[in-house]
């Protein structure tokens, strides 16, 4: 089942789906901490995280 993030910060439309829960997690740390200067935890991501349907 694939799963999703989305980014949360304002005006930011970053959303990634991926099967594979690392590569997520891996990807969102980046884009958080290139594009927004922020440094997340794998928890983070994973509160943001949803299940695709
Ligand atoms: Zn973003």
């Amino acid at each position: 089942m694939p799963n999703e993030f989305a980014c949360t910060q304002e005006g930011c439309t970053y959303m990634i789906r991926s099967d594979d829960e690392g590569e997520i997690i891996h990807m969102a740390r980046e884009h958080a901490e290139n594009k927004h200067g922020m440094s997340i935890t794998d928890k983070d991501v994973r509160k943001g995280m949803a299940h695709a349907a």
